[in-house]
């Protein structure tokens, strides 16, 4: 499989400013525990990624219990709240108008729209290296317009289409597009490439979801992620003190070996597995400057305070050649 070193990131938090990422929090905070009653709702009792019924506690955040995988390393949270619950909070809650009128909407301007156009250039691209079909195109829970019309606007795809959008007017993308409320509704084999950014670490059974885009992508089908990832180096480093693990939205964090397996298990070949990330030093950076009580090994605290940006760029490269930086995007091809 590929690994693509490569300048391509779009990562919510840290593209915000600080003050508006403590209000989310200060809201997060007061919003969770009146929708989400603790240990109520399913128990997981199995990692999400590789099956492995063997866990251990690792820290709680928000009132979710977080665990990790023994054998894979993937980061889980030890109940599924109700859909009802789930839905509620989506429909009413502050903290969650807050995030998508605050960062999303942002994310149209500037420096993300520059992302925007190469993750286009990365889908086509792929599409024409894989031989894959170019007949219709589905992009889940689109959250990004400006994506959606960019790829639209190529006319590479005969066909392109929404699952359930979460923001913005797609009807402005130009082309046959339409919008689509439910996967179960879509025909099997009837897709020919699918997108899903920053969502499988929001879904709490990605079984399920990875088994409905197996069916409705057509023969040699491609699906593209971009997803957090728990190996990667930030993630690592900062553990609980992480500013990119926060309940609802982060609740299954695969790890790179979970998502091999993962992608393996549900009959898909991976044809791309990179983390291209550019910030994992700069976050811990960040995290270490706003509070100064996190406690990082001594080696990484030496590395960020005496070196300079060339040894930097030595350590960034080093994490994405080897996939452990926590920005992960990942095709994978119907087998
Ligand atoms: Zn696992």
């Amino acid at each position: 499989m590929k690994n693509v070193v490569t300048i391509d990131e779009i990562r919510e938090m840290e593209l915000v400013s600080s003050d508006s990422f403590k209000e989310y929090i200060k809201l997060l905070a007061s919003d969770l525990p009146s929708y989400f009653k603790e240990n109520e709702g399913k128990k997981q009792e199995c990692c999400p990624a590789c099956d492995s019924p063997n866990y251990v506690d690792q820290f709680k955040k928000l009132g979710f219990q977080y665990r990790i995988c023994e054998n894979c390393g993937t980061l889980f949270v030890s109940h599924k709240p109700t859909d009802e619950a789930l839905q509620d909070y989506y429909s009413n809650s502050q903290s969650c108008r807050f995030y998508y009128e605050s960062f999303i909407s942002k994310f149209e301007e500037g420096r993300s729209k520059k992302l925007f156009l190469k993750r286009c250039d990365w889908i086509l691209d792929s599409v024409i290296e894989c031989d894959a079909s170019k007949n219709s195109y589905l992009d889940i829970r689109t959250k990004y317009p400006i994506l959606f019309q960019s790829i639209a606007e190529t006319n590479f795809f005969k066909k392109v289409s929404s699952y359930r959008p979460i923001f913005g007017d797609l009807k402005k993308a130009p082309g046959s597009n339409e919008v689509v409320e439910s996967l179960k509704d879509i025909e099997s084999s009837s897709i020919s490439v699918i997108s899903a950014f920053e969502f499988l670490d929001n879904i709490f059974t990605p079984d399920l979801f990875i088994k409905n885009i197996h069916r409705i992508l057509s023969d040699k089908g491609l699906f593209f992620l971009t997803t957090r990832c728990i190996s990667g180096f930030d993630m690592q480093v900062l553990w609980e003190n992480s500013n990119s693990i926060l309940p609802p939205e982060h609740i299954n964090i695969f790890s790179i070996e979970g998502l091999i397996q993962f992608f393996e298990k549900n009959s898909f070949e991976i044809k791309e597995l990179s983390t291209p990330g550019q910030l994992d030093l700069d976050i811990v950076a960040n995290a270490m400057k706003q509070h100064p009580e996190i406690q990082v090994p001594k080696f990484i605290e030496y590395l960020i305070k005496n070196r300079e940006e060339s040894a930097y760029l030595s350590f960034k490269e080093f994490l994405q050649k080897n996939r452990l930086s926590s920005h992960t995007r990942i095709v994978v091809q119907k087998i």
